[in-house]
């Protein structure tokens, strides 16, 4: 689970790392109030949504300026009408893809004087199954770009979980991001402080992108992004509460309450598999046969008829689909029982798109049966490539 950069530096104040003074707002009329609690005379408003790149990015309508997601402020009313501006207008950054997100939050931020911008995350390295943190020199807006051309000016360091962050690690990061002086100091305490809350409170990512040096040589948390193990979340009611679901998929959010492993993709095929490996193997023939699919979905081994439904409707919910796959190999889930959502589930919402059925293993007989008796528009295929080919044929022509 993922939450806004305001929350992010609410939690990461209270374990005493250093972050500007700032106001949310959710609303225009509360701008000016908001802002007039900040110092200045620099402020900093801040499109809230879950994903980066906000600085560079664009907004849809014209309405909002030609300035990306992050503006500065030089007055209290000149917050105030950058934060009406950009409030219910629809954001475009290379991470949001091409729909954009649609911006219900401001965050406005006393701004900082900036002598260099570095980058600093800590992650879950799943290659040595440590905590790692990651530093560049190369902070600011464009970590992807050096990731890409410079990637030796990205530095890794894991922790070993028996010690635990120990004070050489801090050293060793202060000296990779060249800090000087006390800096060296407050970089070793700051980094102890994120490791505590990365492990306390269950983190998966932790970036901070910029930490900056401001002027007066101080480190400060400029941005943040922070994402959670979800299936932690259960011990920290204080961070569910945060979620924000206009910020998820609605399909997605809908498959979650129904404990489907759903993804929702760009492409136009439909996939309703059992198995993460299957479900995997099936997105990629489709793509081998020139087509894209518009989900991952995997419906596990113990779903029962509703959860199929529930499934299939989701599916079906998604406009871009052109066709659908279904591609069951029964092992502990049995053919039948998915042949039985299939077509409840049609029979409830209808079905305006070819659909291509292949399944295989236990009590495949009995839901080919129900499958063929059931009168639905059902084209039939024996293995994964017949299948695939069949949907990619019926839906391109
Ligand atoms: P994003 O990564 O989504 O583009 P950031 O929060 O990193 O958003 O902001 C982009 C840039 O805006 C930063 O790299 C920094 O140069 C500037 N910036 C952000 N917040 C402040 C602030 N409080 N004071 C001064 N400059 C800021
Ligand atoms: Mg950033």
């Amino acid at each position: 689970m993922n939450i806004h950069e305001y929350q992010a530096k609410a939690l990461l104040r209270s374990y005493g790392a250093p972050v500007s003074d700032g106001r949310v707002v959710f609303k225009a009329e509360e701008a000016k109030t908001a802002a007039g609690e900040l110092d200045g005379p620099l402020w900093v408003v801040k499109a809230q949504i879950h994903a980066g790149g906000r600085g560079k990015g664009h907004f849809k309508e014209a309405g909002a300026g030609d300035k990306g997601g992050v503006r500065l402020a030089k007055s209290v009313e000149e917050a105030a009408e950058e934060a009406k501006k950009m409030l219910g207008r629809t954001l475009v950054t290379h991470q949001t893809g091409p729909t954009g997100k649609q911006v219900g939050r401001i965050y406005i931020e006393d701004g900082s004087g900036i002598e260099r911008e570095l980058y600093l995350a800590l992650l879950v390295d799943r290659q040595t199954s440590r905590i790692s943190f990651v530093c560049s020199t190369e902070g600011g807006m464009d970590i992807e770009e050096v990731a890409a051309k410079t990637p030796e000016k990205i530095l890794s360091f894991s922790v070993d979980p028996a010690t635990g962050y120990q004070p050489f690690h801090g050293r060793r990061i202060a000296f990779a991001l060249g800090l000087e002086g006390k800096q060296i100091k407050q970089c070793v305490g700051l980094m102890g402080t994120l490791y505590r809350a990365f492990v306390e409170k269950d983190m998966e990512m932790l970036e901070i992108n910029p930490l900056i040096i401001t002027d007066s040589g101080e480190l400060k948390v400029l941005d943040a992004k922070v994402g959670f193990d979800s299936n932690a979340l259960y011990r920290h009611n204080d961070i569910a509460s945060l979620r924000d679901e206009s910020e998820e998929d609605s399909k997605e959010l809908e498959a979650s309450k129904y404990d489907l492993n759903y993804i929702a993709l760009d492409g136009e095929i439909g996939c309703m598999v059992n198995g993460a490996g299957l479900a995997m193997a099936t997105m990629d023939i489709i793509k081998l046969y020139g087509a894209e699919p518009a989900n991952f979905l995997d419906v596990g081994g113990g779903a029962n008829k509703d959860k199929v439904t529930e499934a299939f409707k989701i599916i079906t919910s998604d406009s871009n689909v052109k066709g659908i796959l279904v591609n069951i190999f029964g092992g502990i889930m049995r053919c039948d029982v998915i042949a039985e959502g299939v077509v409840a589930a049609v029979k409830e919402v209808g079905l305006e798109v070819p659909l291509v059925v292949r399944l295989e293993g236990t009590n495949v007989e009995q839901g080919k049966e129900i499958i063929n008796s059931s009168g639905l528009n059902v084209i039939a295929a024996d293995n994964l490539s017949d299948a695939a080919e069949k949907i990619v044929k019926a839906v391109k022509g």
